[in-house]
């Protein structure tokens, strides 16, 4: 399967990796967008939210575990943190194989777009 992400599970294409078990992968972020920015994925490809079937319930879970496990090591769990999935064009997705990106490291801004695509909101 042509997908970046699959790629890096297989060892294909490098990666800095903070985590690794049977049912994800955890690795750094190539464009940080914060002093700590890692995206944690499925070993499973799933494409987007919207494909998650219930036979993939305990894997989004354990992804979502994880990214609090990861925080717990950098130090920061208790400062805070953002975690976020994009789905799809208007959530900002790029990359067609789900993860969970985990930001830390400095307080995070609220709304989580630009002021540019702002819109009123009805
Ligand atoms: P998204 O825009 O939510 O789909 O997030 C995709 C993320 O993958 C972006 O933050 C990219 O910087 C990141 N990314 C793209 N290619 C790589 C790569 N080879 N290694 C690590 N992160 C990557
Ligand atoms: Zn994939």
């Amino acid at each position: 399967m042509d997908c970046l992400f699959c790629k890096i599970i297989d060892k294909q294409i490098p990666a800095e990796i903070v985590y690794e078990d049977d049912l994800v992968l955890a690795f750094k972020d190539i464009s940080p967008q914060a002093p700590f920015h890692a995206l944690v994925i499925p070993k499973k490809h799933i494409a987007t939210l919207n494909d998650i079937t219930e036979e993939d319930r305990a894997v989004v879970g354990h992804m979502v575990m994880v990214a609090g496990k990861i925080a717990n090591e950098q130090g920061f769990a208790e400062a805070g943190y953002r975690t976020v999935f994009n789905c799809n064009q208007d959530g900002g997705q790029t990359v067609y194989h789900i993860h969970l990106h985990v930001l830390g490291g400095k307080a995070m801004g609220w709304p989580p777009y630009q002021e540019t695509l702002k819109q009123p909101i009805n």
